[in-house]
This record gives structure tokens, C-alpha cells and sequence, in this order.
């Protein structure tokens, strides 16, 4: 069938050819000097793409762009709101804040800004009376100036008390929270001054009438008297930040050092003590803020105790002592043995699913800007269908010859 198409095909040629030079034997009109206009050639209509344009949380764009025909120029230029700066695009490497472009096919860009870095003055007191588990001073001091050195900005007045507590003594103690009592060590003069170093603190750095000050002072003093295991980071303002931790004989010496860093990252959480951020938290029954809060502080110090060579820590350490705590709750047939809350390293597994599912960047983790803005009610929050999925699966751990690591069905 094929072949007799060839034929027909060249027959209609062949008149077409014909048809168009007769055309030409028409009698022809007298030369005229005059050269003829061109027929003008229908030109294609261009080709039109969308330009896309947004910005996330901290500024402006000046056009949320359009319809535009291909080949054109298109400025577009990005504006930081106060207290952010311009960090660059989604979808052009550039990093200048005003962008020409050329219309050559859609396109969709994305102005990302973070906040800007208000202060990098915080304010640090060390008071350690007494060596804990012969950890040096300067090293308590470089434990927080490197953990310091990795956050975004840093605008806390922390002072952080350390000391050495004895034995166990009996469950709770001469007060409300959770804290057990040992036996104190420290002798009149180190209490004496932590009570003149707190009143000092306090009164620089709140607005407590003094009418109250040796009050509250006192709430903490009974921690300190009574031996209590603290290793606390107690949030007095949003910027007034109190680390201390009695530190029992038992205690092993890495878990002391990464216990400090893991209460300084609680200091270095802004939003930890802003109103309108606990309104929103109190206001959500199902409300992620705990975990996130303890998570990110734990994921922090497992991290940054391994960079700083303290053995047996790191994300196989954590996820060890998670898989561990999970493992004991269903053995004891605890209700919903993965629910997530104040365990700090159940939560910091969740956190570290979350890098590896790409649902939080872990810059933002290890710069505290996660804790800016109360992300963890709002982007982080209960309507997040992402974290669904990590509460559902943050447990699924393999041990591969002592190496523990999430299974691959669930980071794939
Ligand atoms: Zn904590």
C-alpha cells in the first residue's frame, strides 16, 4: 500500500509546480522605478512563560511577577524587612538582592531572608567553686565559647553556676519540680556566694523589685542547700537565662560535659520565654513545642559533644539510648510507648528523622534559629502533616555491628 502512495504524491507535485509558473505567463506591467513594498510577513506570535515570584518569612518582592512574552527583561528585586537580611533565591543562584532576567521559559523564584543577627554580645558568668570530675574551668569555658560560636545571633545574659553534688539520698526533695536529693558537698562559703553572685545577676539583669529579690533568689537557694541533681536551664526572661547543674558523683564525666552544652543551647532558645509564644503553646493541646524544644537541644549536644571528641556521644550514641527507651516502655506495655515529649533523646531521634526526611534543615537546629519566632507553634506546628510521619516512624532503628541508624524504608 505504501509504495502506491509515491505516485499520487508526485503527480500532485508536478501540477503544482505548473499551476504556479502559468501564473507567471500573465502579461507583465511596465517596469516601474518604484520598488514594491514586501508583503509584510505574519510574524509568530512570541511564546509567553509565568514568572513566579514570593518570598518566605522577612521581606518583600517587588513583583509577584506574570505573563510575560519570551526575550523580555524583568527586574525583580527583594526587600528585607527590619531585623532580616536577604539571604538569596530558590530557583537562581544568584545572591544579589535585585535580579534582570530574561523571559526564556517559566519560571518560579523564591526571596529568602533570615533574621538578622542582632547581638553577638551575649553575656556569660562562669561560677564553678569547685572542679566536677577534674574537668578544668578553660574547658567549661570552651565547651560554651564553641557551642556560642554556632548559633545565628545570641542576645542572652546567661549565668551558669556548675558544682559537684555527693550521694543519692531519697527521691525528690524540699521542693515541687522533679529533682532528686543528694548529698551536698559544697561548703558555706561557695553557698554563700552563689546567693551574692544570683542576687548580682538578678538585679542587673531583671526588673524584680528589690522588695522580691531574696525571695526569688531563695527558690533557687533550696536547690543549692538541699543538694538537689539539677541540670536545669531555668528561662527568667526572654533574655535572662540561668544554667545550673549539681552535678552527682555518679554521673559519668561525659554526660557531664554534655549536659552543659545541652542546658547552654536551651539559653541560646529565644523564644523560649516570649509571651505570645507560650500563649500559642498553651493554647494547642496538640502542641510539638516540647519535643522540639528538648529534641533540638539533645541533637545539639550529641552532635557537638562528637565534634568535640568526647567518646561513646554522636547520632549512634543517640539513637541507641532512644531505641533503649523505647524498648523499655514496650516491655513495661506502656499505653503509646512513641509518643513523644519531654525525653530529651526519644525527642532528639525524632529531630534527627526530621534532617534526614529533609523536613527541618539542620543549620537551622545548630544556629537556634529554629527557636526564632516561635517556629515550632507555627511552621512546626500541629497542622505540619511532615511530622506526622516522624512521630509515626522516629523509632524504626537498626544496631548494624554497634552502629545504630534509622531503617532505610523509612529515610528513603
Ligand atoms: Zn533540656
Amino acid at each position: 500500500m505504501k509504495k502506491l502512495l509515491f505516485p499520487k504524491a508526485f503527480v500532485l507535485t508536478v501540477f503544482l509546480i505548473l499551476y504556479s509558473c502559468s501564473a507567471e505567463e500573465e502579461p507583465t506591467p511596465p517596469q516601474s522605478v518604484v520598488t514594491p513594498e514586501p508583503e509584510p510577513v505574519p510574524t509568530p506570535a512570541p511564546e509567553q512563560y509565568t514568572l513566579t515570584i514570593s518570598t518566605g518569612e522577612g521581606g518583600t518582592v517587588s513583583t509577584e511577577g506574570g505573563t510575560y512574552d519570551e526575550g523580555m527583561e524583568v527586574t525583580v528585586t527583594a526587600t528585607s524587612a527590619e531585623g532580616y537580611e536577604f539571604t538569596g533565591w530558590t530557583g537562581s543562584d544568584s545572591i544579589q538582592n535585585s535580579l534582570s532576567l530574561t523571559v526564556s521559559g517559566d519560571l518560579t523564584l523564591v526571596a529568602n531572608f533570615s533574621p538578622e543577627p542582632v547581638s553577638s554580645e551575649d553575656k556569660f558568668e562562669l561560677y564553678y567553686p569547685l572542679e566536677v570530675k577534674e574537668v578544668s574551668r578553660t574547658e567549661i569555658e570552651n565547651i560554651y565559647s564553641t557551642s556560642a560560636a554556632k548559633m545565628n545571633s545570641r542576645n542572652a545574659e546567661i549565668l551558669t553556676i556548675v558544682y559537684p553534688i555527693g550521694d543519692f539520698i531519697s527521691d525528690g526533695g524540699d521542693w515541687d519540680a522533679g529533682f532528686s536529693t543528694f548529698e551536698t558537698i559544697l561548703g558555706a562559703d561557695a553557698i554563700s556566694e552563689i546567693r551574692s553572685k544570683l542576687t548580682e545577676w538578678f538585679t542587673t539583669n531583671t526588673d524584680i523589685p528589690d522588695a522580691f529579690l531574696s525571695e526569688v533568689v531563695e527558690e533557687y537557694m533550696v536547690y543549692v542547700e538541699g543538694g538537689a541533681d539539677l541540670s536545669s536551664h531555668f528561662g527568667v526572661t526572654e533574655s535572662a537565662r540561668l544554667v545550673m547543674i549539681g552535678a552527682p558523683t555518679s554521673m559519668g564525666v561525659i554526660d557531664f560535659k554534655k549536659v552543659i552544652i545541652h542546658e547552654l543551647y536551651h539559653a541560646f532558645q529565644q523564644d523560649l520565654e516570649s509571651d505570645s509564644c507560650r500563649d500559642l503553646e498553651e493554647a494547642n493541646p496538640d502542641s510539638n513545642s516540647k519535643w522540639l524544644i528538648e529534641g533540638a537541644a539533645e541533637f545539639f549536644a550529641q552532635t557537638h559533644a562528637e565534634e568535640l571528641g568526647f567518646t561513646g556521644t554522636g547520632r549512634s550514641a543517640l539513637l541507641e539510648t532512644a531505641l533503649g527507651d523505647y524498648n523499655e516502655l514496650v516491655s513495661e506495655g506502656a499505653e503509646s510507648p512513641a509518643s513523644l515529649g519531654p525525653n530529651a533523646t526519644t525527642a532528639a531521634a525524632a529531630i534527627y528523622l526530621m534532617v534526614l526526611k529533609g523536613y527541618v534543615q539542620e543549620s537551622v537546629i545548630f544556629d537556634g534559629s529554629l527557636f526564632y519566632d516561635c517556629a515550632r507553634e507555627n511552621e512546626y506546628g500541629s497542622s505540619n502533616s511532615n511530622l506526622q510521619f516522624i512521630k509515626d516512624n522516629w523509632f524504626k532503628i537498626n544496631s548494624d555491628n554497634g552502629t545504630y541508624t534509622f531503617q532505610s524504608e523509612i529515610v528513603n
